[in-house]
């Protein structure tokens, strides 16, 4: 290795690879991330909530601009027939992006760390060499981290596992459109429109986002069609029939666990291309920023020849999320607009999705026992 060469290159400019990146360069280490695009709030495919969960545990995002958030209160929470129930639990909120400028700053932040980011520069392969791997076009590095999203390059390159369950999103953005009550997420259950999952609409600082996603392989009609459908539907809340949206984010969102093998020596899958996203709720921006800050710090023990190689014990410590795979095999086959539409003000209907919007989201809790020097990339308790 030239004393030039990286110690780490980290594949993906988003939530995992730039929490990673900067818990890497914070601990001193040489990185360089590298992205396919000319800039990390370009072409965004996620509507961009974070749960308070996140903002709590996260101290990479403190510090986040008010400019670039909107506070969302509770969940408005509607049967296929419309009818609604608010949900709130004390003190819980979500926070709606203003996502591009928002992947800018975290950019700029972990920039501010020592990282480097190569935009424009898209992995397309590496060769294991004896002390970590030749990286085509770029050169040697210790270790090899890919952050690269759903449908992983550097998986498909090494012979990692990669994800072959999903969930398609699709939203729309609208601009200078203002919904009755801005301060709810508001989450619509029509199994014709969004099988397995559900369609939403919430204001955002700059825009209104209305998006669906649903089961890949389990839907009946086309994702357009299933958004014309639901824009429709939602005309007695808000008309937006004609008008147009001034974007559209769409994406895969893996949807059955962590993939196997996950890892390999001197290499290893982070964020989505991890699986790593809750198979239920399909939340995956508050796991990619704990899993990409842990995996920095297991990386820099390694490393610093303090642990073995992170591909061993740190694999071990990931969630199994077997509850959450056995709910998603249960809504995926039972789901019926005619029971939510029957029972979704009852108690215990209320009480178990206020349990999937409000629990406490914990992954990667050990890792705040080692945090990064400086305090920023630490995962709190
Ligand atoms: C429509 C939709 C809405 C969503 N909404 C939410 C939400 O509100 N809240 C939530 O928590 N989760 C949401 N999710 C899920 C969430 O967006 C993801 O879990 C999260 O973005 C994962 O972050 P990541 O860093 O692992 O990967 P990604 O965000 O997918 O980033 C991967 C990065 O790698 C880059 N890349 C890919 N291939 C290469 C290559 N060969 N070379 C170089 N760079 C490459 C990409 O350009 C990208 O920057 C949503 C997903 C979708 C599809």
């Amino acid at each position: 290795m030239s004393p030039d060469s990286d110690d780490c290159v980290v594949v993906g400019a988003s939530f995992a690879g730039l929490a990673c990146a900067s818990a890497l360069a914070r601990a001193g280490l040489r990185v360089t991330v590298l992205e396919k695009k000319s800039d990390a709030g370009e072409k965004l495919h996620t509507t961009g909530i974070i749960v308070k969960d996140a903002i709590d545990q996260v101290a990479l995002l403190d510090g986040m601009p008010g400019s670039l958030v909107h506070r969302v209160s509770g969940v408005r929470l509607y049967a296929p027939n419309l009818r609604y129930v608010d949900l709130a639990a004390p003190g819980y909120y979500f926070l709606a992006t203003d996502t591009p400028d928002l992947m800018r700053w975290l950019a700029a932040r972990t920039e501010d760390c020592g990282a480097r980011i190569a935009y424009r520069t898209p992995f397309s392969g590496a060769t294991r060499v004896q002390s970590g791997f030749e990286i085509e076009g770029h050169g040697p590095v210790r270790y090899l981290v890919g952050a690269d999203g759903p449908k992983s390059s550097v998986a498909k390159a090494l012979g990692l596992g990669q994800n072959r369950e999903f969930l398609f999103g699709i939203e729309h953005e609208y601009a200078g459109v203002e919904i009755g009550d801005p301060s709810k997420l508001h989450c619509f259950i029509d199994r014709r429109i969004a099988p397995g999952y559900i369609a939403w609409m919430v204001a955002g600082p700059r825009v209104l986002q209305v998006g669906l996603a649903h089961r890949v392989g389990r839907q009946e009609i086309t994702a357009i069609d299933a958004m014309n459908a639901f824009v429709q539907k939602i005309a007695p809340i808000i008309d937006l029939r004609h008008v147009q949206p001034t974007s559209v984010r769409a994406g895969m969102i893996p949807c059955g666990g962590i993939v196997s093998p996950v890892a390999a020596p001197r290499v290893l899958l982070a964020g989505d291309a991890a699986g790593m996203v809750s198979p239920l709720t399909a939340g995956g921006i508050h796991t990619a920023l704990k899993h990409g800050l842990a995996a920095g710090h297991a990386i820099t023990d390694y490393l610093e020849g303090r642990r073995e190689d992170p591909s061993t014990w740190f694999v071990r410590s990931y969630p199994r999320f077997t509850a959450k795979r056995a709910l998603r095999f249960l809504f995926d086959r039972f789901q019926s607009d005619v029971l939510f539409n029957l029972f979704l003000r009852t108690r215990a209907v209320r009480r178990a999705a206020s349990i999937v919007y409000f629990h406490r989201k914990g992954v990667f809790d050990p890792a705040a026992e080692q945090p990064a020097p400086g305090g920023a990339g630490e995962i709190r308790r």
